[in-house]
Formats: C-alpha cells, sequence, structure tokens
C-alpha cells in the first residue's frame, strides 16, 4: 500500500487532517499523479506514443502531463488556450519536457469544450493520439483518484477537497468502503454543469453523501484574493505546510470556516486533501509581480 504522509492537529474541538499528496507526490504533482495513473496505463496499452490535453497556459494538468510523459516515455501535445509566452514559468517547464505547444484562440478554445467534433477535426492533425479532456477528468482519473484514500477510507467524517473539473472529487466519492461524508470547494465562480458532471462520472448504485459548497472561490479561477494570500501565509507559518494560491488555500480556508460556522458535527474527525498544485506558484508570481500592489 502507498504510503502518504499526513499532519493532524486539533481546531475548536475538531481533528484536523491535512493529507499530503503534495509531499507524496513532488514530480507529477499531487492529485495529478491519480489523475494520470490508469490513463497512462490505458495510452500504453492501446499502443499510443504520444498523449495529447488541453489547457490553460498555467495549467497543473498541462504540467503534470508534460513530466509524466517524459518520465513514462511518450511524446506529448498540449492544445493551450491563448498566445505563447515564452515567459511563462508551467509553459517553459512543459516545453523543457519535450511538450509541444499549439496555441488557439480563446474562442475556439471554449468551442471545443463543449463541442467535440471541432476538437477532433484538430486533433486529427496530429494522427494517432491518446487524448485526454483539458483538466483529465475522465473515467481512468476516476479509477485513479478512487485511490486516493486506499487504506484510510473508514477513518474520517469528513473529507474535504478543492474541484476544478471534478474528477478528483468523482474518484473521491468512489473510494471503496468510504463511510465519511464528502465536501467539495468549488474554486470557479460559475461553473453549470458542475454537478451534473460529477454525477455522471460517479456509478449509478454509489451510496456516498456528497454535497459543494459554493462560497468559496474568493473571487473566481485563479483571480488574486488577498484574504486567501494572508491565509496560507498564516497557516504555513503555523503548521510548516506550503498551500497553493488556486486550489488548497481557498479549499483550507473553506473547511476552516465549515467549522467555524459548525456546519459540520462538532468533535468529528475532518480530512483536508492537499492536492498539490505547488508549481501554480511560480506562474502566479510572475502573472502578479508587477500589479500584485494594485491588487490588494
Ligand atoms: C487540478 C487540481 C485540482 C482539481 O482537480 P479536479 O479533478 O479538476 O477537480 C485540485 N487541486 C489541485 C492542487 C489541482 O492541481
Amino acid at each position: 500500500m502507498l504510503h502518504i504522509p499526513s499532519y493532524t492537529y486539533q481546531f475548536k474541538g475538531y481533528e484536523v487532517t491535512i493529507l499530503r499528496l503534495e509531499q507524496a507526490f513532488p514530480d507529477v504533482q499531487g492529485n495529478k499523479y491519480f489523475k494520470l495513473k490508469y490513463n497512462l496505463q490505458e495510452a500504453r496499452e492501446q499502443q499510443h506514443d504520444t498523449l495529447l490535453t488541453f489547457g490553460g497556459a498555467f495549467s497543473n494538468y498541462i504540467h503534470a502531463t508534460a513530466i509524466a510523459g517524459k518520465q513514462f516515455g511518450f511524446k506529448t501535445i498540449g492544445i493551450i488556450r491563448g498566445e505563447d509566452d515564452p515567459q511563462n514559468p508551467t509553459l517553459q517547464f512543459a516545453r523543457e519536457q519535450g511538450m509541444q505547444l499549439h496555441f488557439v484562440s480563446r474562442e475556439l478554445f471554449k468551442s471545443m469544450r463543449t463541442h467535440n467534433p471541432v476538437q477532433e477535426a484538430f486533433t486529427a492533425k496530429y494522427g494517432r493520439c491518446y487524448v485526454m479532456p483539458e483538466g483529465g477528468s475522465n473515467n481512468f482519473a476516476v479509477t485513479g483518484c478512487s485511490e486516493i484514500l486506499e487504506g484510510i477510507a473508514d477513518t474520517y467524517d469528513y473529507v474535504i477537497t478543492a474541484v476544478g473539473t471534478g474528477g478528483t472529487l468523482a474518484g473521491i466519492i468512489e473510494t471503496p468502503g468510504l463511510t465519511a461524508k464528502v465536501i467539495g470547494l468549488p474554486v470557479l465562480r460559475i461553473n453549470e454543469q458542475l454537478e451534473q458532471t460529477i454525477r455522471g462520472l460517479i456509478t449509478a448504485e454509489n451510496k456516498t453523501e456528497w454535497t459543494l459548497f459554493y462560497d468559496y472561490h474568493f473571487g473566481g479561477y485563479a483571480k488574486y484574493s488577498a484574504d486567501v494570500l494572508k491565509f496560507i501565509a498564516q497557516f504555513n507559518q503555523r503548521h510548516q505546510i506550503l498551500l497553493d494560491p488556486i486550489y488548497t488555500g481557498k479549499m483550507m480556508l473553506g473547511a476552516i470556516d465549515l467549522m467555524v460556522k459548525e456546519k459540520l458535527k462538532p468533535q468529528s474527525k475532518v480530512l483536508c486533501i492537499h492536492t498539490g498544485g505547488l508549481q501554480g506558484w511560480e506562474g502566479w508570481n510572475y502573472r502578479f509581480k508587477e500589479n500584485s500592489t494594485d491588487n490588494q
């Protein structure tokens, strides 16, 4: 069994544990290891030599696919939203791993999200590729993420995780033998299809109780929030755990708020998943280096 480090502390009568995927998987970071695991296996079984996926210019999934591809001997192609920026640290990293980048307009990117034929026409250009959706949330990702809590499925009352595209949450919900209630905290301000997407990724007979709290996006995806940044600094000082500004900072701040407001059963055991994403700091510092003071 895989051993993932964790850290436990007491907070207002709750026992809080942080599951530290960011320490266990520092290369293919955090939850992305689990999202990619069975996709890579499937790609190999289907005798693919190239992985292709989609993402924003600072995407953790692009970063993860690039390094996983390199480590496991696949060529990689990233279809990136917007224009090239050679200074962007995530894109630089992806290129260093050998990822071939192709930039598409925001409009086209958006239409590919909802309109598969456009995506197919586009990917056809690259010949035979193993295609993973933006953020990688397909059924193989869910199977991988259903292993995150292996060995600890019956230990906690609540499991809390940040939600982007929903694959990780779906995998947590699918954990065999899970006894905890699952709480997802979306980091996007608007994502109308989210619940439906998650429902589509879990099996019909699944009995896990799960819910989403929508109040912890702090302005929206990858938006600058002085509150989140201040919290991350304090949390790091107190616990020596660095959170990321896009997912886990918001997740942890949200989790604490739920406990302060007693929306979770008093005295319960709460597992918060540190899903990684620390590569995002470089892109974050790059994006906000000039105007960080204006944004505060
Ligand atoms: C990608 C990512 C998530 C979101 O995962 P989804 O499966 O897209 O919901 C959460 N946390 C971190 C750190 C991530 O990089």
